[in-house]
């Protein structure tokens, strides 16, 4: 890929576009060991070597980053009044990261934080049926019965039912801990299924979507960036 100077090195995060391109000027950049002083020189993104200011800058078209979501942090790319899932992730060099698909406010887990639009809209395309897996603790009894309704499919409040989901009980009790595999991601969808079988969410941890599961030992909070075997079987 062929890309102007200025903007190879904004994409790097090393400044706005009109920051890098005053260094440019300046001759604080090299392109295969020659000072370049027009921002508007075309850099090919796999061969050029460029240095600025002394260190080398390696071009990344793509980054990917796992998150195990923290509770109070929202889904978006910014926020007036709260933290971001994309403030969390610090040594991002791309500014055009986003999440992919959206966890609520209070619920903890796996989110993918990526600036590649085209592997989002194949994993969020509601053709593609991708499964979501969730932890959850529940208030009061899960039965059987709700484990049969789940997989009928559940009313709710749109014009079709839910796709069948896999709800697995892992302990039932005053507070009942599941496991539900869904296909969909309507807008709160886990806490609206259970809400139709009349039951309520307490806590609601996503571990899987797709082939990525959350990595285990990632502290609520922190992130890694993906692998390149997780990159190419989510592809
Ligand atoms: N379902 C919900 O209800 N909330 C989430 O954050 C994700 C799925």
């Amino acid at each position: 890929m062929k890309l102007r100077l200025d903007k190879y090195l904004a994409d790097m995060g090393l400044g706005t576009r009109s920051e890098v391109k005053r260094a440019v000027t300046k001759g604080m950049v090299s392109v295969n060991d020659t000072i370049v002083k027009k921002p508007e020189t075309k850099i090919d993104t796999q061969t050029d070597q460029v240095v600025y200011q002394g260190q080398a800058v390696c071009y990344t078209e793509y980054e990917y980053y796992m998150l195990n979501k923290p509770a109070g942090v929202v889904s978006a790319t910014e926020d007036k009044r709260d933290l971001t899932v994309v403030d969390l992730i610090d040594s991002k060099k791309r500014k055009d990261l986003f999440p992919v698909g959206r966890l609520d406010k209070d619920t903890e887990g796996l989110l993918l934080i990526t600036n590649d639009g085209a592997l989002a809209h194949r994993l969020l395309s509601p053709k593609k049926h991708v499964d979501k897996v969730y932890y959850a603790k529940i208030k009061g009894l899960v039965t059987e019965a709700d484990v049969n309704a789940f997989a009928e499919g559940l009313d709710i409040g749109e014009e079709k039912n839910t796709l069948p989901g896999e709800l697995r009980i892992l302990k039932a009790g005053e507070v009942s801990e599941i496991e539900l595999n869904i296909r969909e991601g309507k807008f709160h969808q886990v806490k609206r299924m259970f809400q139709a079988v009349g039951k309520e969410v307490l806590y609601l941890k996503r571990l899987r979507m797709g082939s990525l599961s959350l990595d285990e030992s990632l502290e609520s909070g922190a992130y890694r960036e993906l692998t390149k075997e997780e990159i190419e079987t989510l592809c």
